[in-house]
């Protein structure tokens, strides 16, 4: 079985990217944690969504982005996905990553970029997710998050943190000392021991801690996971300390656990499904492959049998 470590390795090859981004047959396959090429598509994903429950969170995917000129087309897709959201009355806000705003090329450009966008939502009454991306960006992320969080309101931008990181309990403590709105994931990337934790007892064990800073804050934050366990520790933590199921949302992957989505929102729980589009799919693709190998198993046969 491939490692999750050798996935993780090739999500960042440029050339596997430029070539699996052009090879018509891998589109297809990835219409499982894809949602379409185009806004429209998505909107369509997003109404069906909503129709079972679910909320949603728009994503353009593209990261690490070189040219400037590609960094101001992101912030007009960003303000027509935000439009469009309006306009279709969908329930959804968006999720951007910084290093798609130029977080690589300089952390102004980056910060203004964003800006854009987080003016755009607050001016419509929706919200922006700022995602965390590997730990040689979290300080920045964080840094230009706080910037943002300063100029404007708790219900307009909000930040994730990654239970895999070694930091983020500190992280999780800063940032509610401000306040901030949170997503909790377990972290997507490949990392070194001396910054996350390599064993997934201790992802898990730190998941758990930072759930219950959380839901003990009194913010609406979004618990991101497909783990029972963690699920479930959330369910039992809520209950024992009198936390309502309207004071949270749980977060899914568009394509993961949908019979878990739905069940959720049946019970009466807020449910977010994360849903990307877009063209430069690979990355995001191979995190999921990653994720569980098995996937990869399940995707080579449906290429072979074309
Ligand atoms: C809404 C949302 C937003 C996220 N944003 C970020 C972010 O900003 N930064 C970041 O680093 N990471 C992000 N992630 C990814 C996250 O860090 C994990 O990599 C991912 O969620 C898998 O972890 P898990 O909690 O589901 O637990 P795991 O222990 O990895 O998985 C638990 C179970 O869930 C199922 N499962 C999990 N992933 C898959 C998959 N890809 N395909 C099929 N089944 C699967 C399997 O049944 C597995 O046994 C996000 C995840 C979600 C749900």
């Amino acid at each position: 079985m491939v490692a999750r470590s050798t996935l993780l390795f090739l999500s960042r090859h440029e050339g596997l990217k430029d070539f699996a981004t052009h090879f018509k047959p891998f589109r297809k396959m990835t219409s499982r944690f894809v949602a379409g090429e185009d806004i429209e598509t998505t909107i369509g994903a997003i109404r069906e969504l909503n129709r079972i429950g679910c909320t949603a969170t728009f994503d353009h995917l593209n990261e690490s982005v070189t040219s400037r000129e590609e960094t101001e087309a992101e912030v007009r897709e960003y303000k027509r996905i935000l439009e469009r959201i309006d306009e279709t009355g969908i329930r959804s806000n968006v999720s951007i990553k910084l290093t798609q705003f130029g977080l690589s090329i300089d952390p102004e450009l980056a910060y203004r970029n964003a800006r854009a966008v987080v003016e755009e939502a607050a001016r419509r009454r929706n919200f922006v997710r700022i995602d965390m991306e590997d730990s040689a960006v979290t300080q920045a992320t964080l840094d230009i998050f706080r910037r943002l969080r300063s100029e404007f309101d708790l219900d307009t931008v909000g930040i994730v943190v990654q239970s895999y990181l070694r930091r983020t309990r500190d992280d999780v403590l800063d940032l509610l000392e401000i306040p901030a709105r949170i997503r909790l994931c377990k972290g997507a990337y490949n990392e070194p021991p001396e910054v996350a934790f390599p064993d997934k007892k201790d992802v898990d064990e730190n998941y758990v801690r930072c759930m219950k800073l959380l839901l003990k804050s009194g913010v609406y934050h979004g618990i991101a996971t497909h783990d029972e366990r963690m699920i479930e520790a959330t369910e039992a933590f809520a209950r024992a300390e009198g936390i309502g199921r309207e004071q949270f949302e749980f977060q899914m992957l568009y394509g993961v656990r949908r019979d878990l989505q739905e069940g959720l929102a049946r019970e009466g729980y807020n449910v977010r499904v994360y849903v990307p589009y877009g063209k430069t799919w690979y990355p995001y693709f191979m995190r999921r492959l990653a994720e569980r190998p098995a996937n990869l198993t399940f995707f080579l046969r449906q290429l072979v049998s074309r």
